[in-house]
């Protein structure tokens, strides 16, 4: 069986995907848990979990099906129970909880196939390819309320979630760009740009490559496809590393040839880091991941070696910066916050609150209630703040915060651009 410090790994274990032998680390994992209790709250899966464990006194076998079926639907995938965790590998109990709901996703999809559903948010590119081909017709359609019905019915998206705008595709922009003299002084990187940034947030990817080559760094963008997160999410493992291995075969030869690697998406930077080693075990592997940066952590790591332009042309007032789950998991400090507090006349105050999104779980009809419910606390205390400006490196997040708010949520490195362009940028309610 699979326990102590290793549960398996999708990409390599075969007893990851062997229904008996889950059973057994999911009831070793939720018997720690009970007598554990720290993560009480911390999510809706382990609120439920840990209420139905005390409804059976304690006695971890008499949860039903129905129960562990909910406790691994609740999870989100925001990964957060796994750094508060003091149980994780290399202790000998090697609990991995977010590891755990994943696999039981994996074996439910095993067993019953992967829903429709999860195959068309599974596979954001499709979506991206049909929205931007037609993105007046796909937008209106994103907002019409008859479609919208057919859409809860047929497919379980919530007719209330604001989905994203589809536009121009920022590879197309990029391509048509010419780098102005002198890039390369500073530093090469390969632009991983993420497909919500290709197909939705195309802004984004504009003012990443402006920002690194006003600071002298070469960027390009090879060849490369959804990070597969979104798959993984619906347990599909062979789509997810089928991802992998085409972006490790591209990402590997910019390495190769000296680039870093930078993500401005941080479930794109996470899946990469800390998914990738375990979908496509190897050196390979660990050699693109040494490499991979979150673009705030990059532009931080500029600022260290002073090859940071610091003359910025307006302020940004009093920012909230929401910072994402899967860059907090990723245990690398505020880089954002950073590197906005350089701008002279900007204040930075950090909502370490999670927004509900996940992946696709917020946009599931009959998730998007608790959804709302767990992004509750972050719009609290945004309304409290009442800032000039409201950026979160998650566009997904950035969706949920600007539907309940009404006002736009931007990217740290959209606000950096506008310093150092001297525009000003406001998130007011
Ligand atoms: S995941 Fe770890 S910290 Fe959280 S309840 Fe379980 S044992 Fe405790
Ligand atoms: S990964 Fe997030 S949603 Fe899932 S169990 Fe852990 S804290 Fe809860």
């Amino acid at each position: 069986m699979s326990h102590s410090t290793d549960i398996g790994s999708p990409g390599g274990s075969p007893e990851f995907r062997d229904p008996a032998d889950l059973a057994a680390e999911s009831a070793r994992i939720y018997d720690i848990c009970a007598g554990c209790r720290r993560c009480y709250n911390l999510c809706p899966s382990f609120t439920h979990l840990l209420d139905a464990i005390d409804g059976h006194d304690g006695e971890i076998q008499a949860l039903s099906a129905a129960e562990d079926r909910r406790t691994v639907d609740l999870c989100f995938g925001c990964k957060l129970c796994y750094p508060l965790c003091p149980y994780t590998p290399p202790h000998r109990w090697g609990v991995d909880f977010p590891l755990l709901m994943q696999r039981a996703k994996v074996v439910r999809a095993d067993r019953e196939g992967i829903p429709l559903r999860d195959r068309l948010l599974g596979n954001p590119e499709l979506l991206g390819r049909l929205g931007s081909a037609f993105p007046r017709v796909a937008n209106w359609a994103n907002r019409n309320r008859l479609l919208r019905w057919g859409m809860e019915k047929t497919l379980g998206v919530d007719r209330r979630r604001r989905l994203p705008r589809y536009g121009r595709r920022f590879s197309r922009w990029f391509r048509r760009q010419t780098p102005p003299p002198g890039v390369g002084r500073s530093g090469r990187v390969a632009l991983f740009y993420t497909t919500p940034v290709e197909f939705n947030a195309p802004d984004v990817g504009v003012a990443a490559v402006r920002v690194l080559w006003r600071n002298g760094v070469e960027v390009t963008c090879p060849p490369q496809v959804c990070c597969g997160m979104p798959a993984l999410d619906g347990g599909d493992v062979a789509g997810a590393t089928r991802r992998a291995r085409r972006n490790l075969e591209s990402l590997g030869r910019a390495v190769a040839a000296g680039c870093d690697v930078v993500v401005p998406g941080p479930s794109c930077s996470r899946m990469l880091k800390h998914e990738y080693p375990r979908l496509v075990p190897g050196p390979a592997t660990e050699q693109v991941v040494a490499r991979v940066h979150d673009l705030s952590q990059y532009l931080v790591k500029l600022h260290g070696e002073g090859k940071l332009e610091r003359t910025f042309a307006a302020p940004l007032g009093r920012v909230a910066y929401h910072a994402p789950c899967h860059l907090r998991v990723q245990e690398i400090g505020f880089k954002a916050r950073d590197v906005l507090l350089l701008v002279p006349g900007t204040t930075v105050g950090v909502l370490e609150r999670c927004t509900g999104m996940d992946g696709t779980w917020g946009f599931k009809n009959e998730f998007y209630d608790a959804s709302l419910a767990v992004a509750r606390p972050l719009l609290r205390e945004l309304d409290a703040i009442r800032p000039d400006l409201v950026v979160s490196d998650c566009p997904l997040a950035a969706l949920q915060i600007e539907q309940a708010r009404g006002a736009p949520v931007y990217h740290p490195v959209e606000a950096l651009l506008a310093a150092y362009e001297g525009r000003a940028l406001r998130s007011a309610a």
